[in-house]
């Protein structure tokens, strides 16, 4: 029997990558979600007739069920609708929805014993000690999506001792203002700051690429996933983005995952672990890149990354604060309300502002999410 899978945020940059993979591999899918964007899920859902689909918008889930009223696809709305879609018991949930909104439906997916192929790595930024726990409490498996935490999963098979594992390399592309200086990053455009020099993807990353977030968010990702201390993983600029990340082990051997920069490969990778099968992705051509560079991230400039790795050592819902506080600011910023650089100083305002917490449930961080998010918003407001 072929298997399911449930893709949340189907119609974004990772979904329509992930129902490529799905396509080629003949899954069948259970049921789709997004946000709003009607037009996008009707083709999904005519293409891939899943029982279930939902938006998080009850005006365009309305709309939705009218315009596949013809179908047997059941539409739902609201956060709920796509916590529902989560729980359906699918072999599958593939969560590639945008920001700490995945945190609850990646709750519910564990809950109905579904393995989780996670690209959302707010949710483990946020949540990462519920997540692991519940994950483990119910014998599942998190499946990471994101490239470089890929990298490492795929160079931590064979290892039998996890003893044996001294540290963590993270691979970081540097994003399209590697190499400038903190005067040069004031007043960059928005249009800059998207022009990703390797990846295609949503302008949230797109823009935690630009100021270094992105690697931050996923040192925090890595540490939960793995169960790595913060000081066991380094972060090294590698621009050309075909070493994805690698594994220093207690011999100093060092293994690694390379490929083009496709996220086709890890997609495929969570949703067939631990099977490899024949991909449509370009094979690696190493003397077409002929050189790989390597350098030490300028902390000084995008000091977004510090901000992070203090938050992760300080524990409770640091992480969760800076991550709320960078999703205000990220959005202020594309849609042209505060500078690049106040991205950074903005986050790191709401961390110190934020009270010490030891041990959390879910409520606590939501509302610290609402409280990190707030505090961003009167900052704007002045
Ligand atoms: P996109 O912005 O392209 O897509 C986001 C998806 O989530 C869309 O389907 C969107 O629906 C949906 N969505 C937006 N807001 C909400 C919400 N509040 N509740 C539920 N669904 C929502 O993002 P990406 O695909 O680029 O990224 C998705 C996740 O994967 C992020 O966490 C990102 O960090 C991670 N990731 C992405 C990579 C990439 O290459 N793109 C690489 C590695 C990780 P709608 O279309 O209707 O707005
Ligand atoms: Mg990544």
């Amino acid at each position: 029997m072929s298997k399911t899978v449930t893709v949340l945020g189907s119609t974004g940059s990772i979904g329509t990558q992930a129902l490529e993979v799905i396509e080629m591999q003949g899954y069948e899918v259970k049921a789709l979600t997004a946000s709003v964007r009607v037009d996008e899920i009707e083709k999904q859902i005519r293409k891939f007739k899943p029982d279930y689909a939902a938006l998080v918008d009850e005006k365009a889930a309305q709309e939705l069920k009218i315009r596949v009223a013809d179908t047997d696809t059941k539409v739902l709305s609201g956060l709920q609708g796509v916590c529902k879609c989560a729980s359906l018991g699918a072999d599958y949930v593939l969560n590639s929805i945008v920001g700490m909104a995945g945190l609850e439906p990646t709750l519910s997916a564990i809950d109905a014993g579904s393995e989780i192929a996670l690209a959302n790595k707010e949710t483990l930024v946020a949540g990462g000690q519920l997540v692991m726990k519940r994950a483990k409490e119910k014998g599942i498996n998190i499946l990471p999506v994101d490239s470089e935490h890929s990298a490492i999963f795929q160079s931590m098979q064979g290892c039998r001792d996890k003893n044996e594992i001294k540290k963590l390399i993270l691979t970081a592309s540097g994003g399209p203002f590697f190499g400038k200086k903190r005067d040069e990053l004031a007043n960059v455009t928005v249009k800059e700051a998207l022009n990703h020099p390797n990846w295609s993807m949503g302008a949230k990353i797109t823009i935690d690429s630009a100021t270094m977030m992105n690697k931050g968010l996923e040192l925090i990702e890595a540490v939960w996933l793995f169960s790595m201390d913060p000081k066991d993983i380094e972060i090294v600029v590698h621009r050309q983005s075909v070493v994805h990340s690698l594994v220093e082990y207690c011999d100093n051997s060092v293994i690694a995952q390379l490929g083009v920069p496709d996220m086709r490969i890890p997609i495929q990778y969570a949703l067939t672990y631990p099977n490899r099968i024949p991909s449509p992705v370009s094979e690696l051509s190493l003397t077409d890149y002929g050189t790989l560079t390597f350098d030490k991230p300028d902390y000084e400039t995008f000091g977004l990354i510090n901000i992070c790795r203090k938050a992760i050592n300080d524990g409770g819902l640091y992480p969760a604060c800076a991550n709320a506080a960078n999703e205000e600011a990220n959005l202020a910023f594309r849609q042209g309300r505060i500078n690049f650089l106040q991205i950074e100083e903005l986050v790191a305002q709401a961390v110190a502002d934020a009270p010490k917490v030891e041990d959390y449930k879910l409520d606590d961080v939501l509302e610290m999410y609402d409280r990190a998010r707030g505090y961003v918003k009167e900052k704007i407001k002045g």
